[in-house]
């Protein structure tokens, strides 16, 4: 029987709400992702948060009896640091408002991380920090005022976590574009190209797939690089949201979870409004309870 997979070099994936759910394992990514390197598919681990390093989130995976290495993993803050190494000269101070994992990117590149607006920085990248200032924005924003080109790491503007939806980086940003409404800040995560065209680039994948629980993000990110998706039911997005999606927003695919790639297609993409949604409610129903998926699931 033909497998979704079976039409595919590689499967990039969405971490949250796909492979894990806050610190616990998807039921059955393991085994999934075992057999999925059994059939020799590359894999690539993609995020949008920028405050771990690669190898932290390997090291998550590992935990969660999942075969990755931080080579498999890419996150907005290596994508942004990429980006901004092609755009400016070696050596150009940058003014990090992140986590030591952003600051160790921009080292990396061979960019320099100032500490202040007063060092006339040529650019500033902001990342999702939990210790992120009202001061530390205002500085980056200065900054932006004074002719600093303005990155950031992810549009996200909500961070799901186990009590609730908390602030996320794109609400920050939002926060420092109120001093400047006339600048917009260069993203580099999901649903901007500059993450998936880093992990594609890294993996040497020809005819990749997507895979994600966010209609707005994954599922659009594949859109914008001209990949086919999988969207799940295990995260963040449901039948309610996939219903009310725009066409830019609409999957190739989808699955209860990641085990759906080893198994034949229930596709969104080619058939008639009609099959789209009774394969949509079949999903759904299949998917059973969502348990712990309730603590990711937006309103
Ligand atoms: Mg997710």
């Amino acid at each position: 029987m033909t497998a979704v997979i079976d039409a595919y070099d590689a499967a990039l994936f969405d971490l949250d709400g796909v492979i894990y759910l806050g610190p616990h394992a998807v039921p059955g990514v393991a085994e999934a992702i075992t057999a999925l390197r059994e059939r020799g598919v590359k894999l690539g681990f993609v995020t949008n948060n920028a405050a771990r390093s690669p190898q932290a989130v390997a090291e998550h995976l590992q935990e969660l009896g999942i075969d990755a290495t931080s080579d498999d993993v890419v996150t907005s803050a290596q994508a942004v640091a990429r980006l901004m190494a092609a755009a400016l000269p070696a050596g150009a101070p940058v003014l990090v408002a992140g986590t030591p994992a952003l600051l160790a990117e921009i080292q990396a590149v061979g960019l320099a991380p100032v500490a202040s607006s007063k060092d006339h920085p040529a650019a500033v990248v902001v990342g999702y920090a939990p210790q992120l200032t009202w001061a530390d924005l205002n500085d980056a924003s200065f900054a932006v005022q004074a002719g600093a080109v303005w990155y950031g790491c992810n549009p996200d503007r909500t961070r799901p976590q186990v009590e609730g939806q908390a602030i996320g980086l794109g609400a920050m940003l939002d926060a420092m574009r109120v001093t400047m409404p006339e600048q917009e800040p260069i993203l580099a995560g999901k649903p901007r190209r500059p993450l998936l065209d880093e992990t594609l680039r890294r993996l040497g994948a020809k005819h990749p797939i997507f895979v994600g629980d966010r209609l707005d993000t994954d599922i659009e990110g594949a859109h914008v690089v001209g990949i086919d998706s999988l969207f799940v039911l295990s995260g963040s997005h449901g039948v309610d949201e996939l219903l009310a999606a725009p066409p830019e927003q609409r999957p190739t695919y989808m699955a209860a979870d990641i085990s759906g790639l080893l198994r034949p297609a229930v596709g969104t993409g080619d058939g008639p409004l009609d099959d789209l949604w009774r394969s949509a409610l079949a999903a759904w129903r299949e998917a059973g309870p969502r348990g712990t998926d309730q603590e990711t699931r937006q309103p």
